[in-house]
């Protein structure tokens, strides 16, 4: 477990996922009914950008750093605003940013007074740290615990417990440090969503080796599941110069990153397209950077 956050935090793809976590969970609180976050890998829930970590590789200047002095431009999607919100009320008075949320605090923001998160972080430091920042949420549960163990041991959500367990959002944002990350991702999905078809499921991964990406997507299909919507953005284009890291992978190679949201509230994918039309010009790091969303299944 060598991978920590803290050197990644507020990077591209950080504020790809933020912003999408932000808009589908301010669509679900939209409506009446009570739901519950799971995040299978939650990280410690908020990063100091001064920190010795993220000064090492910088990666927060290429992320939310070339985006947050446009988020007043004439343009800028008003479906960003939960999520610029959220940083600027980390940072009073500061034109720049200090502390940038991870996904704990994300969700957090979202939460109304009937929902519920369960944060589950296997690193002791950073599930300690985690721990402590929600220590007088009577909202959250932290759990240093395994992610993947925890999303079959969670779901579907305990019906004893209020909310209303219909309803619920799952986040699976694994460090990619083992080759299998992706099989294991597509084993995760199938387990929770045999346990909770209902649940709206955020899954993370990174685009390094487009062929690896290409067998994802196809045991992906195969599962049968439907409603999947993919995402990615090719921030690097495919001219990225070699033994620049970034994203959840150490190393060099990072082109872009993807997400797959499945059973996405509407309108989510009417409302992130702008996002993301507005977003890539900004984090483009090469001149034939791209972006998608489509369907995998319908
Ligand atoms: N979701 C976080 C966010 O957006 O702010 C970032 C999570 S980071 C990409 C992955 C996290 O998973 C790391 O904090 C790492 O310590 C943790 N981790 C690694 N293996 C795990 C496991 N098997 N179960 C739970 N957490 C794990």
């Amino acid at each position: 477990m060598n991978y920590r956050h803290a050197f990644h935090a507020g990077n591209f793809a950080d504020v790809v996922k933020h912003s999408a976590l932000s808009l589908l969970l301010s669509l679900m609180a939209a409506k009446p009914k009570p739901m519950v976050v799971l995040d299978t890998h939650a990280g410690i829930g908020g990063y100091d950008l001064a920190s010795v970590e993220a000064f090492k590789t910088l990666e927060a200047r290429q992320g939310i750093g070339r985006v947050w002095p446009h988020r007043a431009d004439p343009g800028c999607p008003q479906a960003l605003t939960p999520y610029f919100d959220l940083i600027a009320g980390l940072n009073p008075g500061r034109a720049d940013i200090l502390i940038y949320p991870g996904s704990p605090m994300i969700s957090r923001h979202h939460l109304r007074p009937d929902d519920r998160m369960i944060l589950v972080e296997r690193h002791p430091d950073d599930a300690d740290q985690l721990a402590r920042r929600f220590a007088k949420d009577p909202q959250i549960k932290v759990e240093m615990a395994d992610g993947w163990t925890a999303l079959k041991a969670r779901l579907p959500p305990n019906p004893r417990l209020p909310p209303n367990p219909r309803r619920g959002l799952i986040l699976i944002d694994p460090p990619f440090e083992e080759r299998d990350e992706y099989s294991r991702l597509v084993d995760a999905l199938v387990q929770g969503y045999r346990r909770f078809a209902t649940g709206v499921f955020m899954l993370w991964y990174p685009i390094k080796d487009e062929t690896a990406v290409a067998l994802f997507h196809k045991a992906l299909v195969d599962t049968g599941i439907r409603q999947l919507l993919r995402i990615e953005t090719r921030v690097f284009g495919l001219g990225r110069p070699s033994g620049l890291g970034g994203g959840n992978l150490s190393g060099g190679g990072l082109i872009g990153a993807g997400l797959i949201v499945v059973n996405p509230t509407w309108p989510f994918a009417d409302q992130f397209a702008p996002i993301l039309r507005w977003l890539m010009p900004h984090l483009a790091q090469s001149p034939d950077a791209s972006w998608r969303m489509d369907w995998l299944t319908e």
